[in-house]
């Protein structure tokens, strides 16, 4: 086929071989050039290479043959290629990873044997020293070849020992070190906070584009049964921003569409606006997904305007939050959160001045799903939800 193929050039288009098949209803050529096989078809998908079709294995799939009423499905079928790649990509990761820690592990490994020849050596110093500066041999000897002056040698000897504490002292500590100099080679500090970063890395391998989180494209819910949660008004104003209030006196909660990812960090920025009531019932915080249509915020993990039932209180920075009881307030705070580091912060915005962060942090339940919420009693107020970012890093300034 091959030394066929060769022979067969365009009658046209000298140059060019007949190496292309053409498979189009009513336009089959099973031997055209590049040439006229574009002169006579717009449909550059129907056009196949031989050698495409030559080398085609078991696993291999055209583009766009044999024809089908749905086109569509190559597409399909082109994901599933695509599911196999990922698949692959984590056996080869995984391999490689194995790979070069082995290969790390056993170099090591011939260090530490190095290491160990050369404490060995330190030891049989060390001994050395010890046993000329005990005099040890001596003092059996004495006593084994037990004579009439023996008595008073040992005597001197030992004498000898107690003028000598401090050399001796000096001789010993001085090979000792050596020893632990050694020792203190052994570093790992370093390799742990390489291993934190490895792991850090692999969690950002993303295939998928995320839709970008802010306060545009995220809604607000009421729980479905606490309480007069049911009463909530939630509306997006002019600005995007999420105004949430309630139309009678009565506790409601409401949370983001969301399920907060433990490894996100959040800037929420909330306005909490009271009017002619001191009783500043306006919460802020994180609630468990299983709770989030039957239990309250408050007393949970939240900051409180009204300065009590809130767990969101250890102060970090300046004073509290909460700046006592008013019977107006308008005031914007910002809410940061980072459920890997049980980070649940509020601060004043925009000066950042008093900064409180959640007391017991072990509140913050590992594997357990968060929403951001909000809780709110009096229908003078207002709780409006003004920002929301994801950030790489958190700035300072809380
Ligand atoms: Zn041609």
């Amino acid at each position: 086929m091959d030394q066929e193929k060769k022979k067969s050039f365009c009658n046209i288009h000298a140059n060019f071989n007949n190496d292309l098949l053409l498979f189009e209803q009513n336009n089959i050529h099973t031997k055209i050039c590049l040439i006229c096989a574009k002169l006579i078809t717009k449909n550059i998908d129907k056009i196949i290479q031989h050698d495409e079709f030559l080398h085609a294995d078991q696993s291999y799939i055209f583009s766009s043959f044999p024809p089908l009423e749905y086109e569509d499905i190559y597409k399909t079928i082109f994901k599933e290629i695509f599911i196999e790649k990922i698949n692959n990509y984590f056996i080869e990761l995984k391999k490689d990873i194995n790979k070069n820690i082995d290969v790390l592990h056993n170099q090591v490994k011939s260090k530490l044997i190095q290491m160990e020849d050369l404490s060995d050596n330190q030891g049989d110093i060390f001994l050395d020293i010890y046993n000329e500066v005990s005099s040890k041999f001596d003092i059996q000897k004495l006593y084994k070849e037990y004579s009439q002056d023996s008595e008073q040698r040992l005597k001197d000897i030992i004498k000898e020992k107690y003028q000598n504490l401090k050399s001796n002292t000096e001789k010993l500590s001085k090979n000792i070190s050596e020893y632990q100099a050694i020792i203190n080679k052994i570093n790992l500090k370093t390799p742990i906070e390489i291993q934190q970063k490895i792991l850090g890395l692999i969690d950002q391998i993303d295939f998928f584009e995320k839709p970008k989180k802010d306060i545009n494209n995220i809604e607000f819910e009421k729980s479905k049964s606490y309480c007069g949660s049911q009463k909530l008004q939630i509306q997006r104003l002019q600005n995007g921003q999420i105004q949430i209030n309630q139309s009678i006196d009565r506790n409601g909660v409401s949370y983001a569409n969301f399920i907060l990812d433990p490894n996100q960090k959040y800037v929420f920025r909330v306005k909490l606006q009271s009017h002619s009531n001191s009783d500043s019932f306006l919460l802020v915080g994180i609630i468990q997904e299983q709770d989030k249509d039957n239990k309250q915020l408050h007393n949970g993990i939240c900051y409180n305007e009204r300065g009590n039932n809130m767990t969101v209180n250890k102060v970090v920075k300046g004073n509290n939050v909460f700046e006592g009881i008013k019977a107006d307030i308008d005031k914007e705070i910002e809410v940061r959160i980072h459920l890997a580091q049980k980070i649940v912060k509020v601060s004043n915005y925009p000066n950042y001045q008093n900064v409180v962060e959640l007391e017991n942090k072990q509140l913050i339940l590992y594997e357990t799903q968060y929403r951001f919420a909000v809780e709110i009693y009096y229908s003078v107020h207002k709780i409006i939800i003004t920002h929301l970012s994801i950030v790489d890093d958190f700035d300072d300034k809380m």
